[in-house]
């Protein structure tokens, strides 16, 4: 794991003061709706945006393992900031791989210097989890530059982000290669890079009314003729499928997200078992070392990612977003059984967490995508020992 962390400014992410800011906020944005604006400050002046930016253009030059273990570490205090830092890794990771020289100079360095936030507007209202129809395209104009048209949803951090990596039908003539791999998206599609400020692009400023993750500041972006051109394209062709499937492929995982909100959860559970006087009674200590085996068994799931073989990890990934989400919606019902009527008033945090925990398995690729990704890789590979 490439993770430095001698520097003071490269252990932001467990300074106290950090955490409780998070902790307030994530609270504070679970009542409200709204994304916490003190804990998105946090997030941008913690220099953590920059930590998988690489030392040349000024960022700290993280790996995924090293990316992991921060995210799952935000997760514990607040899921939401830690869904934005994920999806804004992943779309580091897109530059940093696909980007030409002059696109890392344009991003990068107002990612890892200034604290600027990216976020990813792929899924549309009735565009499936597999984002293989999507309505919204970008034409070539009369000045060869393209025009963006068309509706975003679910769009993470969107009401906060600084720029988008927004994913496009590109016209039929454009169609390239298909990818060997199976995975979603369309080798008929581009990812195009545009400033959040472009004109054009509109935010709603209030975000989604979601059940969870609620202080992620998800929401909807409108792309009204939004004129970009190709130095604008990160990609197009089969390589647009290989870009979504990029943070698999480096073990980039949501699955650390679900294993900071299972962690959150057993700790949930400890204290009220501390502060009733329960540690002795054997039913709840039972019930506590569960959590604690899952939880460890879920972050070895997500290390293994990154310490394990390359060649199978993209199947490996899918299979750790599925169980680890799964693993966390688990604990957090055992954590509620253990908590009793107490855990069921509205303000307990353990229902947060659940909310929290749910909406992971929504999130792209979801639970019943993931299987059928896992299914057709299984179906393609030959049996071992064949
Ligand atoms: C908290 C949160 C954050 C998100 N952040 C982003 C983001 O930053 N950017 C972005 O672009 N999107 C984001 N999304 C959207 C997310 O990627 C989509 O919700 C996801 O892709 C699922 O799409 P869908 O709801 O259209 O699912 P659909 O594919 O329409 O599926 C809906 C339901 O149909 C059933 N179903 C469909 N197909 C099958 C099948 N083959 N087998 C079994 N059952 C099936 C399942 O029950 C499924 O849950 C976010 C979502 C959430 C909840």
């Amino acid at each position: 794991m490439n993770l430095p962390g001698e520097s003071s400014a490269h252990q932001a992410w467990t300074d106290p003061e950090f955490r409780q800011t998070l902790r307030t906020g994530a609270r504070r944005a679970h009542e409200t709706g709204q994304a916490d604006t003190a804990s998105v400050d946090v997030l941008r002046r913690s220099g953590l945006l920059g930590m998988t930016v690489s030392t040349d253009h000024g960022g700290w030059g993280w790996d995924a393992a090293a990316a992991n273990t921060v995210i799952e570490g935000v997760a514990v205090d607040n899921p939401s900031i830690a869904i934005m830092l994920y999806l804004h890794c992943a779309v580091v990771a897109r530059i940093e791989t696909y980007g030409t020289e002059e696109q890392k100079k344009h991003w990068l360095p107002r990612v890892a210097r200034h604290g600027q936030l990216a976020a990813s507007a792929w899924s549309e209202p009735g565009s499936s989890a597999d984002k293989r129809s999507l309505s919204t395209d970008a034409r070539r104009d009369d000045t060869a530059a393209w025009r963006i048209k068309g509706g975003k949803t679910f769009s993470t951090s969107a009401t906060v982000a600084d720029f988008f990596l927004v994913l496009v039908q590109l016209p039929a003539t454009c169609e390239t290669a298909h990818t060997a791999e199976p995975a979603y998206g369309g080798s008929d599609q581009a990812l195009f890079l545009v400033d959040a400020d472009a004109p054009g692009v509109h935010v709603p400023p209030a975000p989604l009314d979601m059940a969870g993750m609620r202080g992620s500041a998800t929401g909807m972006v409108q792309f009204q003729d939004v004129t970009v051109t190709d130095r604008d394209m990160l990609c197009s062709g089969g390589a647009t499928t290989e870009a979504i499937q990029l943070p698999h492929r480096l073990g980039l995982t949501l699955g650390a997200v679900s294993v900071g909100l299972a962690q959150a959860a057993s700790d949930t559970a400890l204290r009220h078992a501390r502060d009733r006087g329960l540690l002795e009674d054997g039913r709840f200590r039972q019930q506590l070392a569960l959590t604690e085996v899952a939880v460890r068994s879920a972050r070895a799931a997500v290390g293994e990612l990154t310490a394990g073989p390359a060649h199978d990890r993209v199947l490996r990934a899918y299979c750790v977003k599925v169980s680890t989400s799964t693993t966390s919606q688990t604990v957090c019902g055992t954590v509620r059984g253990f908590l009793g009527s107490s855990g069921y008033l509205h303000a307990h945090e353990i229902n947060r967490i659940s909310q929290d925990a749910d909406a992971v398995m929504h999130m792209g690729p979801p639970t019943h995508l993931c299987l059928d990704l896992i299914a057709t890789r299984l179906s393609s590979a030959r049996p071992s020992g064949a």
